[in-house]
């Protein structure tokens, strides 16, 4: 079959709620996938920064291959041999206490609600079904009816109602205006270190300092998504430490199995994720042995391979190369590590798809916003490659 005819099974049997790039996968290697014309391509968005380790890890396929011969699920009815070595290399890894493993990133941000708002009634004595969550506008949690409650993102919401209550939206970026939307019912101030989805928005020095400050001072939980941003994608294991901020609860997930399995998690201490008893929270899949052998060897290759130094070092050196051409069309350049945003005063799509004829594929967000994150195993020689083609194509008319 050729791209059209796969393209053509696609809308015909699945419901259209992406609008992908017309290129049809089917292999891929480190940050290399290949089309079934024969087409070879740099990935540059790395399945929304999932495989940071690069495609089909050799690493990772074995820990998944050797897992699936003896056990995969066992659900939680029953303890397995790959959870509780996950979750204790997850929190030496991490310096949490404690880590409740899920699936999807999505559920990962429901528990992490759960668990705030649990601590809120359990710890801080909100009154019962008042708790409010401090959320920022142009978020991303996900497409959970809760995770679209709180979107100011008019699509993500439109005729999904009726929506969760209990979220209130300040501006992105404003200390001053968390500390003013904070009431006595406030259990938790829930953002993401760079806005991914919504951009690539870097926020203003000093911001998740001055909010996590906040947030100890009035009792109010910091709480981080870096299911995004984490695990090394902005040069640091969590974006929170380019500002030496430890957050309260920290939701992971996407690179978390480098692509291979659903693995997401959420990070807290005891005095938090304690507060679950048996029967309050669960997920038939969640902290499966096959999901934790894939996640065990996924942030094993992230230490090994120091893939938070590399991505550091040749974000830089990408971002400034970036930041060097002089177009016409590009507004700004923004990002940290190899998690870089390129704004265009124009529509980004015609140049998502003159870089996919030549060999890169992106992902425009947010219309104008083209999104450079690939695998974090990247080479140095390869940034170059990628960038003739940049150049060329910002370059155009
Ligand atoms: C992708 C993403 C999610 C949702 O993860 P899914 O695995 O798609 O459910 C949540 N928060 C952030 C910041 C994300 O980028």
């Amino acid at each position: 079959m050729n791209t059209q005819e796969y393209i053509q099974l696609d809308e015909t049997y699945s419901a259209h709620n992406y609008k992908p790039l017309d290129v049809v996968i089917d292999r891929a290697d480190g940050v290399w996938v290949h089309d079934v014309e024969g087409n070879k391509y740099l990935d540059c968005l790395s399945a929304y920064s999932a495989v940071s380790q690069g495609h089909c890890h050799p690493k990772i396929m074995q820990a998944m291959q050797d897992q699936m011969q003896r056990v995969t699920l066992t659900s939680r009815a029953f303890r397995n041999d790959q959870m509780g070595p996950f979750v204790k290399e997850l929190c030496d890894l991490t310096g949490y206490e404690m880590a409740l493993p899920m699936n999807s990133g999505a559920e990962a941000v429901e528990t992490a609600i759960k668990a705030a708002r649990k601590w809120g009634y359990k710890v801080k004595g909100v009154e019962d079904n008042q708790a409010q969550i401090i959320v920022c506008e142009g978020n991303f949690a996900g497409r959970t009816v809760t995770a679209i409650s709180f979107s100011s993102e008019a699509q993500y919401k439109e005729d999904f109602g009726p929506l969760t209550p209990g979220f209130v939206t300040i501006p992105y970026g404003d200390a001053q205006a968390l500390e003013a939307a904070i009431t006595p019912q406030t259990v938790a101030f829930f953002v993401e270190p760079i806005q991914g989805e919504g951009g690539v928005i870097v926020p203003p020095k000093g911001y998740l300092k001055a909010a996590a400050g906040i947030c100890a001072r009035h009792n109010v939980l910091f709480v981080t998504d870096e299911i995004q941003t984490g695990l090394g994608r902005t040069g640091a294991l969590f974006a929170t430490e380019h500002e030496g901020v430890r957050p309260d609860i920290v939701t992971i997930g996407k690179a978390l199995s480098g692509g291979f399995y659903p693995v997401s998690a959420v990070l807290a201490d005891k005095e938090i994720l304690g507060l679950f008893r048996p029967g309050d929270h669960g997920s038939t899949f969640g902290g499966n042995p096959l999901g934790a052998a894939v996640a065990r060897a996924a942030l094993q290759v992230i230490i090994e391979e120091d893939l938070v130094v590399r991505s550091r070092e040749l974000g830089a050196y990408f971002q400034g190369r970036l930041e060097r051409i002089e177009s016409e069309h590009i507004k700004e350049v923004r990002g940290k590590g190899l998690f870089i945003g390129v704004e265009l005063y124009v529509p980004a799509r015609r140049f998502c798809e003159a870089l996919r004829d030549r060999g890169i594929l992106c992902k425009e967000t947010h219309n104008t916003v083209i999104r450079f994150a690939p695998p974090l195993v990247i080479k140095k020689s390869e940034i170059d490659w990628a960038m003739e083609r940049i150049e060329q194509v910002v370059l155009m008319d």
